[in-house]
């Protein structure tokens, strides 16, 4: 009987999923070291010459064929796996080390790439530490093209497999078969990994960062994938078994009840109808989003643009994307977030130097006013993509009026460019902030008068106002979105922007917790931007109770004195009012 397993890991994309295991292994790293004379020195070398050139035409094959299957953005990581290729450094240390040391080439080449793996991992900047992968996927090929094997594995799949990897590089996860492979799940990753990134974008349930995963699974195991809490099990027992087979399905079940809701508003039964949208990070998401009956766009992440890359994007990148989106989404509208990196969102091209407290850092809108030559890029885009769809802006990370004025005077100088240049755009474009720290939260009188719509980011907005890092599992019990200062602060963002005719919006997790979105609906919410699998539910919770109801709700939760109180409430009433 096999040893029944629990791992613990971050979900990447949301699912639950039931089947077999297959382990990606390590074979790829093992040669045989073979003596050669002097005379075959030449034909090693010509081997290895012959091994980088089939490499790089797999590789330019595969960014043909990303290229077409989830678009340019994602076909461009694999520029950096062609600079490996042509990277001096290496190329030449392979052949000086074979003339000197006479071994087959296998082994001389995998000695090289193994030091210079060694000197990258000790690389102290993460994004130099994440081209690590780059390298040890190019030099695995290297090594299958020497040795005439292809790594067909993964698009020959005969049977529905979960893959079990340390890490899945960009090319592996391009070469699967997306019908056979039902899941994934690494080692290594977090939430913005490739694989966390494209699993969601294939809509895969995945879990990274589970540390021992390739240890503890052998290929044929029976696991279960929970993208949605990141957990995995691994050999469960019959009654667990069926127990979540019988989940998965009624999720699939539950899924199609509600996606009847599809096409219809998202209105209480006494009128009162908002808007619910989704957020997005990619624009392969936006089949989801329509699927799920998502009206627009809350909030598009853009920092995606800016990740895994050694340049900066273009203003027609940005453009192309800008307008793509906000075509296939009219005739609603699409909200932009402009660039948001820090804290946890890091990107080395831009030279940033490493803080003490990067959440309280130079990051966000404060970079981008600082840096205009950069920010200006993205504001020239997002206005000129807005004469084809409906486009609104928002900035993330606002904390007083000053910061709004200085971000609006920029635009304004963008607007005067365009003008002159005689390109078009919306003149009337939306501008919102984030609400996501305290400062703002509680000056939002002020803020509204120079704003045209308020977004609350809860995921900031409680790490700040509780001083709860949001990512570190330990202090995870003092995280509350339901915590009586957190209730005060959303309290008062949504009346000061009514007050002067400002729409609130939120587009933090909060939202798409049905429990918290009926609370939020009698606070008076005007807009719900939530991840697309959760429109549904949370438009099933609106189209239930009316406003009168949600509102005698808020009204009692706001009295309550702990997170917990006002969760446990907000739960029961959920469960009496939304049956
Ligand atoms: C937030 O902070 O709530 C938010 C939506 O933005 P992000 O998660 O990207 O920081
Ligand atoms: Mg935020």
């Amino acid at each position: 009987m096999k040893k029944r397993i629990l791992l613990k890991g971050i979900p990447a994309a949301p699912g639950l999923i039931v089947g077999k295991a297959f382990c990606l292994g390590s074979e790829d790293m093992q040669v045989q070291k073979r003596a050669i004379s002097e005379s075959q020195v030449p034909k090693e070398v010509t081997r290895f010459k012959e091994a980088l050139i089939k490499t790089r035409a797999e590789i330019l094959d595969i960014q043909k064929k990303i290229s077409r299957e989830m678009g340019v953005r994602h076909a461009q990581i694999f520029n950096a796996h062609l600079l490996v290729l042509e990277d001096r450094t290496l190329i030449e240390g392979v052949i000086t080390r074979l003339k000197k040391e006479r071994f087959c080439i296998e082994y001389i080449f995998l000695e090289v790439l193994k030091k210079y793996i060694k000197t990258f991992s000790h690389i102290d900047d993460p994004y130099l530490r994440e081209r690590l992968s780059d390298i040890e996927d190019v030099g695995k090929r290297i090594l299958r093209n020497l040795r005439g094997i292809r790594r067909d594995i993964l698009t020959n799949l005969k049977e529905k497999l979960i893959i079990v990897a340390y890490d899945l590089s960009p090319s592996d996860t391009a070469s699967m078969h997306k019908e056979k492979v039902i899941g994934f799940i690494t080692d290594i990753g977090g939430k913005t990994s490739h694989t966390a990134i494209m699993a969601k974008a294939l809509e895969i349930p995945a879990v990274v960062g589970l540390e021992e995963a390739t240890a503890k699974i052998e290929t044929g195991d029976n696991i279960i994938v929970d993208g949605t809490r990141g957990e995995v099990l691994v050999n469960p027992d019959r009654a667990t078994l069926d127990k979540y087979k019988l989940q998965s399905e009624k999720l699939v079940r539950q899924e199609l009840v509600l996606l009847k809701l599809r096409d219809l508003p998202a209105e209480t039964p006494d009128g009162r109808e908002v808007q619910l949208a989704a957020n997005i990070e990619l624009p392969e998401e936006l089949a989801s989003v329509v699927a799920h009956g998502a009206r627009g766009i809350g909030l598009y992440r853009t920092e995606y643009f800016y990740m895994n890359r050694m340049d900066l994007p273009t203003e027609e990148e940005h453009f192309e994307a800008y307008k793509k989106v906000s075509q296939q989404v009219e005739p609603y509208s699409v909200v932009i977030r402009t660039l948001d990196l820090g804290g946890d969102k890091f990107l080395s091209q831009l030279d940033i130097p490493q803080e003490m407290n990067p959440y309280l850092g130079w990051r966000a809108i404060r970079f981008c006013l600082a840096r205009p030559e950069i920010f200006k890029v993205q504001l020239r885009a997002i206005l000129r993509a807005s004469a084809y769809g409906k486009l609104k802006l928002m900035y993330p990370m606002i904390s007083g009026i000053e910061e709004l004025r200085q971000a609006n005077r920029m635009l304004e100088q963008v607007k005067e460019e365009l003008r002159r240049r005689k390109i078009p755009f919306d003149e009337d474009i939306e501008v919102g902030a984030m609400i996501e720290i305290p400062s703002a939260a509680l000056t939002c009188d002020i803020l509204a008068k120079e704003a045209d719509f308020f977004s609350i980011g809860t995921n900031d907005l409680i790490q700040y106002s509780i001083a709860v890092d949001r990512v570190n599992e330990k202090i995870a019990y003092l995280y509350e979105p339901a915590h009586p200062a957190v209730l005060r602060l959303i309290k008062n963002v949504i009346d000061s922007g009514h007050k002067e005719n400002v729409w609130v919006g939120m587009c933090g997790e909060m939202a798409s917790e049905p429990a918290f979105a009926l609370l939020l609906l009698g606070l008076g919410l005007d807009e719900f931007s939530v991840s697309p699998a959760a429109v549904p539910g949370i438009k099933r919770v609106i189209r239930s109770v009316t406003l009168k109801q949600a509102k005698d709700m808020a009204h009692k939760a706001l009295t309550l004195t702990t997170g917990k109180e006002v969760e446990a409430f907000s739960k029961e009433k959920l469960k009496e009012l939304v049956p």
